[in-house]
């Protein structure tokens, strides 16, 4: 893009372009990957240095580096980088059913793996644990890591996936309705079903359609699918 389109309104833009503007939150999974990463990330660095304008120490102006990986404060040289936060997002298993959770925040309609945000000091482990103990009342036996991502919304998280597996018979669920709306367990076969169907991302929903997954892209996709090949493979007959 030209750099007069600095004084161009949307409208002119979209014009030129034949194009429209559209919120990255709710389009940012239906682009390609490659693209997806960079504005994903474009967005995150530009939010951040419109937050960092000002020392929190002296209050004076910041100054960007050239490459705008940091900023710094030409009175007391303080430097600051961009920062992401630590998100656990745990999908929680007992052997042969897996535990899907709203929030009321959610599209209708969707359900996903359970996730929280790292409190200062914790490990992962840790919060995985707490996560999963405050939210669903459930006590985690044993974790693996599975992957994580980049999530530029609201503040740029780091999104690190976990399996966790509940001891069988301990798996009377309390739904904490602080945090969630819904939490439930579900088979493998309606998982797999689920990850059959293209939701809804943008489209409106109507009030039949069954509940459905976060979008191929999102990393609680590929935490669910991973889990449903793994145990689609062990249900096999031998
Ligand atoms: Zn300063």
């Amino acid at each position: 893009m030209s750099l007069r389109h600095a004084s161009l309104q949307k409208s002119e833009i979209e014009t030129e372009l034949k194009g429209s503007f559209m919120e990255l939150r709710k389009v940012l999974f239906e682009l390609n990957v490659k693209d997806a990463s960079l504005l994903s990330t474009a967005w995150a660095l530009l939010r951040w240095h419109d937050a960092h304008q000002f020392c929190s120490r002296s209050g004076q102006p910041t100054k960007k580096n050239m490459a705008g990986s940091k900023r710094v404060c030409p009175s007391n040289k303080i430097i600051y980088y961009p920062q992401m936060a630590p998100v656990v997002i745990t999908l929680v298993s007992d052997g042969t059913r897996c535990l899907l959770a709203r929030q009321s925040s959610f599209p209708k309609g969707m359900y996903s793996a359970l996730a929280g945000f790292c409190d200062i000091g914790e490990s992962l482990e840790e919060a995985v644990r707490r996560e999963v103990a405050e939210e669903v009342g459930l006590e985690v036996e044993r974790l693996q890591y599975s992957a994580s991502q980049h999530w530029p919304f609201p503040n740029s998280s780091l999104m690190i996936a976990c399996h966790a597996t509940v001891k069988p018979g301990q798996t009377e669920i309390h739904v904490n309705l602080r945090e969630l709306e819904a939490a439930a367990w579900f088979s493998l076969d309606e998982v797999a079903a689920a990850l059959r169907r293209k939701g809804p991302y943008i489209r409106q929903q109507d009030e039949t359609f069954p509940f459905w997954l976060p979008p191929k892209l999102a990393i609680a996709h590929q935490l669910i699918k991973e889990w449903v090949e793994k145990h689609s493979r062990s249900s096999l007959p031998a």
